[in-house]
Protein backbone atom coordinates (compact mmCIF):
# COMPACT_ATOMS: atom_id res chain seq x y z
CA UNK A 1 0.00 0.00 0.00
CA UNK A 2 1.01 3.62 -0.82
CA UNK A 3 0.38 6.89 0.79
CA UNK A 4 -1.56 7.73 -2.43
CA UNK A 5 -3.84 5.14 -1.62
CA UNK A 6 -5.34 6.87 1.26
CA UNK A 7 -8.04 8.02 -0.61
CA UNK A 8 -10.03 9.61 2.36
CA UNK A 9 -9.86 10.49 6.40
CA UNK A 10 -11.45 7.59 7.73
CA UNK A 11 -9.25 5.12 5.75
CA UNK A 12 -6.40 6.52 7.27
CA UNK A 13 -8.18 6.46 10.52
CA UNK A 14 -9.01 2.71 10.22
CA UNK A 15 -4.91 2.17 9.02
CA UNK A 16 -3.24 3.65 12.32
CA UNK A 17 -6.30 1.67 14.29
CA UNK A 18 -5.42 -1.05 13.38
CA UNK A 19 -1.76 -1.22 13.15
CA UNK A 20 -1.15 1.42 15.64
CA UNK A 21 -0.72 1.77 19.21
CA UNK A 22 -3.79 3.39 20.66
CA UNK A 23 -1.59 5.36 22.93
CA UNK A 24 -3.42 8.61 21.87
CA UNK A 25 -6.75 9.74 21.20
CA UNK A 26 -6.53 12.79 18.48
CA UNK A 27 -9.53 14.60 17.25
CA UNK A 28 -10.55 12.78 13.97
CA UNK A 29 -9.30 15.10 11.70
CA UNK A 30 -6.49 13.93 8.92
CA UNK A 31 -3.82 16.11 8.05
CA UNK A 32 -1.94 16.14 4.70
CA UNK A 33 -1.12 19.87 3.95
CA UNK A 34 0.09 22.70 6.03
CA UNK A 35 1.52 26.47 5.17
CA UNK A 36 1.83 29.01 7.47
CA UNK A 37 -1.40 28.90 10.24
CA UNK A 38 -3.57 27.00 7.53
CA UNK A 39 -3.90 22.70 7.65
CA UNK A 40 -5.63 20.76 5.46
CA UNK A 41 -7.54 17.61 5.39
CA UNK A 42 -7.45 14.84 2.78
CA UNK A 43 -11.13 16.24 1.52
CA UNK A 44 -9.38 19.20 1.48
CA UNK A 45 -10.83 21.45 3.73
CA UNK A 46 -9.04 23.83 5.14
CA UNK A 47 -8.42 24.56 8.59
CA UNK A 48 -7.19 26.98 11.13
CA UNK A 49 -4.38 24.93 13.06
CA UNK A 50 -5.09 26.48 17.36
CA UNK A 51 -2.71 23.91 19.08
CA UNK A 52 0.85 24.31 16.41
CA UNK A 53 1.70 20.52 17.45
CA UNK A 54 1.67 21.78 21.36
CA UNK A 55 3.71 25.18 20.36
CA UNK A 56 6.11 23.50 17.98
CA UNK A 57 5.19 24.90 14.75
CA UNK A 58 5.57 28.52 16.34
CA UNK A 59 7.06 29.83 12.84
CA UNK A 60 3.83 28.66 10.84
CA UNK A 61 4.03 25.10 9.02
CA UNK A 62 6.49 24.20 6.36
CA UNK A 63 8.26 27.71 6.74
CA UNK A 64 10.13 27.78 3.59
CA UNK A 65 13.19 29.16 5.49
CA UNK A 66 13.55 26.09 7.53
CA UNK A 67 12.55 23.68 4.91
CA UNK A 68 15.00 25.30 2.99
CA UNK A 69 17.80 24.72 5.20
CA UNK A 70 16.69 21.48 5.89
CA UNK A 71 16.76 20.05 2.31
CA UNK A 72 19.78 21.74 1.70
CA UNK A 73 21.53 19.48 5.08
CA UNK A 74 19.91 16.93 3.81
CA UNK A 75 20.99 16.53 0.63
CA UNK A 76 24.39 17.12 1.89
CA UNK A 77 25.53 14.74 5.50
CA UNK A 78 22.55 13.74 7.73
CA UNK A 79 24.21 12.31 10.50
CA UNK A 80 27.92 11.64 11.33
CA UNK A 81 27.17 10.69 15.21
CA UNK A 82 29.48 12.38 17.44
CA UNK A 83 31.99 10.25 17.34
CA UNK A 84 33.50 12.53 14.73
CA UNK A 85 32.53 16.07 14.17
CA UNK A 86 30.26 17.97 12.10
CA UNK A 87 30.79 21.46 10.21
CA UNK A 88 27.39 22.31 11.38
CA UNK A 89 26.94 21.82 15.08
CA UNK A 90 29.59 24.25 16.85
CA UNK A 91 27.92 27.20 14.06
CA UNK A 92 24.62 26.52 15.95
CA UNK A 93 26.14 25.97 19.23
CA UNK A 94 27.55 29.44 18.79
CA UNK A 95 24.43 30.97 17.56
CA UNK A 96 21.98 29.77 20.00
CA UNK A 97 24.59 30.41 23.03
CA UNK A 98 24.87 34.11 21.98
CA UNK A 99 21.14 34.10 21.12
CA UNK A 100 19.91 33.10 24.58
CA UNK A 101 23.47 34.31 26.32
CA UNK A 102 24.62 31.09 27.70
CA UNK A 103 28.00 29.60 27.76
CA UNK A 104 27.23 26.68 26.44
CA UNK A 105 24.44 23.94 24.40
CA UNK A 106 23.93 20.45 24.90
CA UNK A 107 22.32 18.94 21.81
CA UNK A 108 19.07 16.12 22.16
CA UNK A 109 16.57 15.08 20.17
CA UNK A 110 13.12 15.24 21.96
CA UNK A 111 11.48 17.68 24.99
CA UNK A 112 11.75 14.80 27.16
CA UNK A 113 15.55 13.52 26.73
CA UNK A 114 16.25 17.42 26.93
CA UNK A 115 14.24 17.22 30.62
CA UNK A 116 16.21 13.54 31.53
CA UNK A 117 19.31 16.14 30.47
CA UNK A 118 18.62 18.33 32.74
CA UNK A 119 18.27 16.62 35.76
CA UNK A 120 21.58 14.21 35.20
CA UNK A 121 23.30 17.96 35.20
CA UNK A 122 21.94 18.89 38.01
CA UNK A 123 22.29 16.03 40.26
CA UNK A 124 25.75 15.51 38.78
CA UNK A 125 26.34 19.50 39.80
CA UNK A 126 25.05 18.47 43.31
CA UNK A 127 27.78 15.57 44.14
CA UNK A 128 30.34 17.06 42.73
CA UNK A 129 30.36 21.28 43.16
CA UNK A 130 27.72 21.19 45.96
CA UNK A 131 28.76 18.53 48.03
CA UNK A 132 25.72 16.79 48.69
CA UNK A 133 26.25 13.16 49.71
CA UNK A 134 25.70 10.71 46.51
CA UNK A 135 22.41 9.22 45.66
CA UNK A 136 20.89 11.78 48.02
CA UNK A 137 20.23 14.79 46.06
CA UNK A 138 16.42 15.57 45.77
CA UNK A 139 14.83 18.20 42.85
CA UNK A 140 11.65 20.09 43.34
CA UNK A 141 8.66 19.74 41.13
CA UNK A 142 5.51 20.96 40.75
CA UNK A 143 1.56 19.16 41.36
CA UNK A 144 0.23 19.35 37.48
CA UNK A 145 3.98 19.44 36.06
CA UNK A 146 4.32 17.95 32.89
CA UNK A 147 8.26 17.28 31.36
CA UNK A 148 7.15 14.44 29.41
CA UNK A 149 6.73 10.68 29.33
CA UNK A 150 9.82 8.89 30.06
CA UNK A 151 9.84 6.35 33.13
CA UNK A 152 12.05 9.22 35.46
CA UNK A 153 9.92 12.27 34.42
CA UNK A 154 6.40 10.22 34.56
CA UNK A 155 7.63 8.97 38.11
CA UNK A 156 6.82 12.37 39.31
CA UNK A 157 3.45 13.48 37.74
CA UNK A 158 0.20 13.31 39.26
CA UNK A 159 -1.36 12.66 36.25
CA UNK A 160 -3.23 8.86 36.80
CA UNK A 161 -2.97 7.67 33.55
CA UNK A 162 0.49 9.08 32.88
CA UNK A 163 1.83 7.08 35.58
CA UNK A 164 -0.62 3.99 36.97
CA UNK A 165 1.63 0.67 35.73
CA UNK A 166 4.49 2.20 35.04
CA UNK A 167 6.57 1.69 38.24
CA UNK A 168 9.04 1.26 39.96
CA UNK A 169 9.04 5.01 39.72
CA UNK A 170 12.34 6.59 40.22
CA UNK A 171 12.92 8.41 43.56
CA UNK A 172 14.66 11.57 44.14
CA UNK A 173 11.84 14.15 43.39
CA UNK A 174 9.60 16.26 45.97
CA UNK A 175 6.30 17.50 44.89
CA UNK A 176 4.89 21.02 46.08
CA UNK A 177 2.32 23.02 45.07
CA UNK A 178 2.75 25.40 42.10
CA UNK A 179 2.16 29.08 42.43
CA UNK A 180 2.98 28.98 45.91
CA UNK A 181 6.26 30.69 47.23
CA UNK A 182 5.51 29.61 50.97
CA UNK A 183 5.58 26.35 49.91
CA UNK A 184 9.03 26.45 48.59
CA UNK A 185 10.53 28.50 51.13
CA UNK A 186 9.44 25.79 53.65
CA UNK A 187 11.12 22.72 51.49
CA UNK A 188 14.12 24.23 50.90
CA UNK A 189 14.52 25.72 54.50
CA UNK A 190 13.51 21.72 55.67
CA UNK A 191 15.88 19.65 53.22
CA UNK A 192 19.40 20.09 52.72
CA UNK A 193 19.89 18.19 50.18
CA UNK A 194 17.56 20.00 47.42
CA UNK A 195 19.66 20.35 43.99
CA UNK A 196 17.36 21.85 41.96
CA UNK A 197 13.71 23.11 41.45
CA UNK A 198 12.80 21.99 37.73
CA UNK A 199 9.33 24.12 36.77
CA UNK A 200 7.10 25.14 33.65
CA UNK A 201 7.09 29.01 33.91
CA UNK A 202 3.47 28.17 32.93
CA UNK A 203 1.74 25.14 33.10
CA UNK A 204 0.88 24.57 29.24
CA UNK A 205 -0.28 20.95 29.46
CA UNK A 206 -2.79 21.23 33.14
CA UNK A 207 -4.47 24.03 31.25
CA UNK A 208 -2.06 26.71 30.24
CA UNK A 209 -1.81 27.51 34.31
CA UNK A 210 -0.49 31.10 34.52
CA UNK A 211 0.90 31.61 37.72
CA UNK A 212 0.92 35.40 39.80
CA UNK A 213 4.09 37.92 38.11
CA UNK A 214 5.87 37.01 41.01
CA UNK A 215 6.07 33.68 41.52
CA UNK A 216 8.61 32.77 38.98
CA UNK A 217 11.04 35.79 40.44
CA UNK A 218 10.31 34.30 43.46
CA UNK A 219 11.30 31.02 42.70
CA UNK A 220 14.24 32.69 41.06
CA UNK A 221 15.31 34.29 43.96
CA UNK A 222 14.89 31.41 46.65
CA UNK A 223 17.41 29.04 44.37
CA UNK A 224 20.24 31.49 44.18
CA UNK A 225 19.51 32.05 48.20
CA UNK A 226 20.26 28.22 48.64
CA UNK A 227 22.65 27.57 45.79
CA UNK A 228 19.61 25.42 43.92
CA UNK A 229 19.93 25.22 40.42
CA UNK A 230 16.56 26.84 38.97
CA UNK A 231 15.84 24.78 35.51
CA UNK A 232 13.23 26.16 33.14
CA UNK A 233 11.30 23.83 31.39
CA UNK A 234 10.55 26.24 28.09
CA UNK A 235 9.58 23.44 25.61
CA UNK A 236 6.06 24.82 25.35
CA UNK A 237 6.51 28.34 26.76
CA UNK A 238 9.70 29.59 25.21
CA UNK A 239 10.71 30.99 21.49
CA UNK A 240 8.41 33.86 21.38
CA UNK A 241 5.20 31.71 22.40
CA UNK A 242 3.90 33.71 24.94
CA UNK A 243 4.80 37.48 23.75
CA UNK A 244 8.68 37.38 24.79
CA UNK A 245 11.49 35.29 23.94
CA UNK A 246 11.47 33.07 26.70
CA UNK A 247 8.89 32.95 29.49
CA UNK A 248 11.17 33.57 32.26
CA UNK A 249 11.49 37.04 30.51
CA UNK A 250 8.23 38.26 32.22
CA UNK A 251 6.89 40.95 30.37
CA UNK A 252 9.79 42.31 28.65
CA UNK A 253 9.85 43.44 25.42
CA UNK A 254 13.91 42.55 24.55
CA UNK A 255 13.79 40.26 22.07
CA UNK A 256 16.62 37.79 23.14
CA UNK A 257 18.52 40.30 25.15
CA UNK A 258 16.73 39.47 28.53
CA UNK A 259 19.68 39.44 30.58
CA UNK A 260 19.96 43.12 30.35
CA UNK A 261 16.12 43.54 31.82
CA UNK A 262 15.38 43.38 35.71
CA UNK A 263 12.51 40.83 35.11
CA UNK A 264 14.41 38.12 33.84
CA UNK A 265 14.35 35.21 35.88
CA UNK A 266 17.60 33.94 34.32
CA UNK A 267 17.86 29.74 34.21
CA UNK A 268 20.74 28.31 35.47
CA UNK A 269 19.63 25.28 33.22
CA UNK A 270 17.25 26.11 30.28
CA UNK A 271 15.32 23.58 28.82
CA UNK A 272 14.38 24.18 25.26
CA UNK A 273 12.43 21.71 22.33
CA UNK A 274 9.20 21.92 20.13
CA UNK A 275 9.71 25.13 18.48
CA UNK A 276 13.58 25.41 18.39
CA UNK A 277 12.86 23.43 14.95
CA UNK A 278 9.60 24.92 14.24
CA UNK A 279 8.06 21.90 13.97
CA UNK A 280 10.20 20.53 11.13
CA UNK A 281 12.69 18.34 12.86
CA UNK A 282 12.74 17.01 16.31
CA UNK A 283 15.35 19.00 18.04
CA UNK A 284 16.04 20.08 22.29
CA UNK A 285 18.34 21.13 23.75
CA UNK A 286 19.79 21.93 27.65
CA UNK A 287 21.52 25.63 28.03
CA UNK A 288 23.56 26.44 31.19
CA UNK A 289 26.81 28.39 31.76
CA UNK A 290 30.76 26.36 32.15
CA UNK A 291 30.89 26.16 35.64
CA UNK A 292 27.59 23.92 35.23
CA UNK A 293 27.98 22.16 32.00
CA UNK A 294 31.58 21.09 32.46
CA UNK A 295 30.17 18.90 35.35
CA UNK A 296 29.37 16.37 32.13
CA UNK A 297 32.94 14.96 30.85
CA UNK A 298 33.37 13.00 27.30
CA UNK A 299 30.90 9.09 27.98
CA UNK A 300 28.93 10.88 30.40
CA UNK A 301 25.78 11.50 27.97
CA UNK A 302 24.73 11.62 25.16
CA UNK A 303 22.57 10.85 21.86
CA UNK A 304 23.06 9.63 18.27
CA UNK A 305 20.82 11.65 16.62
CA UNK A 306 21.60 14.61 19.05
CA UNK A 307 23.44 17.47 17.19
CA UNK A 308 23.44 15.86 14.11
CA UNK A 309 23.53 18.02 10.96
CA UNK A 310 20.26 18.80 9.69
CA UNK A 311 18.85 18.94 13.79
CA UNK A 312 21.34 21.86 13.85
CA UNK A 313 21.03 23.56 10.37
CA UNK A 314 16.96 23.44 10.70
CA UNK A 315 17.36 24.71 14.28
CA UNK A 316 19.92 27.57 13.56
CA UNK A 317 17.27 29.21 10.85
CA UNK A 318 14.49 28.24 13.04
CA UNK A 319 15.77 30.56 15.36
CA UNK A 320 16.84 33.31 13.09
CA UNK A 321 13.11 33.16 11.61
CA UNK A 322 11.68 34.02 15.02
CA UNK A 323 13.84 37.29 15.07
CA UNK A 324 13.70 38.77 12.05
CA UNK A 325 9.83 38.18 11.75
CA UNK A 326 9.50 39.36 15.34
CA UNK A 327 7.39 37.05 16.26
CA UNK A 328 7.52 37.43 20.41
CA UNK A 329 6.55 41.07 19.55
CA UNK A 330 3.45 39.73 17.22
CA UNK A 331 2.61 37.16 19.95
CA UNK A 332 2.43 39.75 22.71
CA UNK A 333 0.37 42.32 20.66
CA UNK A 334 -2.40 39.61 19.44
CA UNK A 335 -2.37 37.91 22.48
CA UNK A 336 -3.94 40.26 24.29
CA UNK A 337 -6.33 41.18 21.31
CA UNK A 338 -7.36 37.86 21.46
CA UNK A 339 -8.00 37.48 25.50
CA UNK A 340 -9.80 41.15 25.04
CA UNK A 341 -12.26 40.03 22.55
CA UNK A 342 -13.01 36.48 24.06
CA UNK A 343 -13.51 38.49 27.74
CA UNK A 344 -16.13 40.92 25.90
CA UNK A 345 -17.90 37.23 25.14
CA UNK A 346 -17.57 35.86 28.79
CA UNK A 347 -19.07 38.71 30.22
CA UNK A 348 -22.44 37.53 28.70
CA UNK A 349 -21.59 33.72 28.59
CA UNK A 350 -22.51 30.90 30.36
CA UNK A 351 -20.81 28.00 28.71
CA UNK A 352 -17.37 29.76 29.20
CA UNK A 353 -15.51 30.91 33.12
CA UNK A 354 -12.41 32.26 31.94
CA UNK A 355 -9.68 32.54 29.46
CA UNK A 356 -5.84 33.03 30.93
CA UNK A 357 -2.48 32.67 29.29
CA UNK A 358 0.10 34.91 27.75
CA UNK A 359 0.72 35.85 24.51
CA UNK A 360 -0.39 33.44 22.02
CA UNK A 361 -0.49 30.38 24.74
CA UNK A 362 -4.14 31.05 26.03
CA UNK A 363 -6.77 28.70 26.83
CA UNK A 364 -10.81 28.66 27.85
CA UNK A 365 -12.02 27.05 30.78
CA UNK A 366 -15.16 25.61 30.34
CA UNK A 367 -18.62 25.95 32.28
CA UNK A 368 -19.30 22.46 33.20
CA UNK A 369 -18.00 19.13 35.51
CA UNK A 370 -14.37 18.46 34.52
CA UNK A 371 -15.58 14.91 33.51
CA UNK A 372 -18.27 16.11 30.96
CA UNK A 373 -17.74 15.88 27.42
CA UNK A 374 -18.18 19.79 26.76
CA UNK A 375 -14.47 20.18 25.80
CA UNK A 376 -14.49 17.91 23.83
CA UNK A 377 -17.59 18.52 22.05
CA UNK A 378 -16.84 22.07 21.10
CA UNK A 379 -13.62 20.96 19.78
CA UNK A 380 -15.60 19.04 17.59
CA UNK A 381 -17.84 21.64 16.59
CA UNK A 382 -14.90 24.04 16.31
CA UNK A 383 -12.91 21.58 13.63
CA UNK A 384 -16.53 21.63 11.50
CA UNK A 385 -16.29 25.39 11.88
CA UNK A 386 -12.92 25.12 10.22
CA UNK A 387 -10.69 25.83 13.27
CA UNK A 388 -8.63 22.84 15.15
CA UNK A 389 -8.22 22.74 18.61
CA UNK A 390 -7.86 20.23 21.39
CA UNK A 391 -8.85 20.08 25.32
CA UNK A 392 -6.41 19.96 27.70
CA UNK A 393 -6.81 18.49 31.11
CA UNK A 394 -10.55 18.92 32.92
CA UNK A 395 -13.10 20.92 30.66
CA UNK A 396 -10.03 23.35 29.36
CA UNK A 397 -9.50 24.25 25.75
CA UNK A 398 -6.63 25.35 24.53
CA UNK A 399 -5.75 27.91 21.96
CA UNK A 400 -2.03 28.19 20.60
CA UNK A 401 -2.15 29.01 16.80
CA UNK A 402 1.17 29.70 15.06
CA UNK A 403 2.86 33.02 15.62
CA UNK A 404 2.84 34.41 12.55
CA UNK A 405 -0.87 34.78 12.36
CA UNK A 406 -1.73 38.40 11.22
CA UNK A 407 -4.79 40.31 12.87
CA UNK A 408 -7.04 39.94 10.41
CA UNK A 409 -6.80 35.94 10.29
CA UNK A 410 -6.92 36.27 14.36
CA UNK A 411 -10.07 38.08 14.40
CA UNK A 412 -11.75 35.92 11.68
CA UNK A 413 -10.87 33.10 14.65
CA UNK A 414 -12.01 34.91 16.72
CA UNK A 415 -15.34 35.06 14.79
CA UNK A 416 -15.16 31.46 14.42
CA UNK A 417 -14.65 30.73 18.24
CA UNK A 418 -17.08 32.79 19.57
CA UNK A 419 -20.13 31.40 16.67
CA UNK A 420 -19.58 27.88 17.88
CA UNK A 421 -19.39 28.70 21.72
CA UNK A 422 -23.21 30.36 20.93
CA UNK A 423 -24.27 26.71 19.76
CA UNK A 424 -22.98 25.52 23.32
CA UNK A 425 -24.48 28.20 25.65
CA UNK A 426 -27.14 26.51 28.49
C1 LIG B 1 6.02 18.77 25.11
C2 LIG B 1 6.67 19.02 26.40
C3 LIG B 1 7.68 18.18 26.89
C4 LIG B 1 8.07 16.90 26.21
O1 LIG B 1 8.53 17.07 24.90
P1 LIG B 1 8.57 15.80 23.92
O2 LIG B 1 9.26 16.33 22.69
O3 LIG B 1 7.14 15.42 23.66
O4 LIG B 1 9.31 14.73 24.61
C5 LIG B 1 8.29 18.53 28.07
N1 LIG B 1 7.93 19.63 28.76
C6 LIG B 1 6.96 20.46 28.32
C7 LIG B 1 6.62 21.68 29.11
C8 LIG B 1 6.28 20.18 27.14
O5 LIG B 1 5.30 20.97 26.72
Amino acid sequence: MRVEDVKSSQQAIDLEHKHGAHNYHPLPAVLKKGEGVYVWDVEGKKYYDFLSAYSAVNQGHCHPRIVGAMTQQAETITLTSRAFHNNVLGVFEKYATEYFNFDKLLPMNTGAEAVETAIKICRKWAYEKKGIPETEAQIVVFENNFHGRTTTIISFSNDEGARKNFGPYTPGFIKIAYDDTASLEKVLQENKNIAGVLIEPIQGEAGVYTPQDSFIPEVKKLCNENNVLFMADEIQTGIARTGALLAVCGKCDCQGHCERQATYSRPDLLILGKALSGGAYPVSAVLADDEIMEVIQPGQHGSTFGGNPVAAAVAMEALEVVKDEKLAQNARALGELFREELNKFIETSTIVNLVRGRGLLNAIVINDSEDSSTAWDICMALKENGLLAKPTHGNIIRFAPPLVINKEQLLDCVSIIKKTLKQFEK
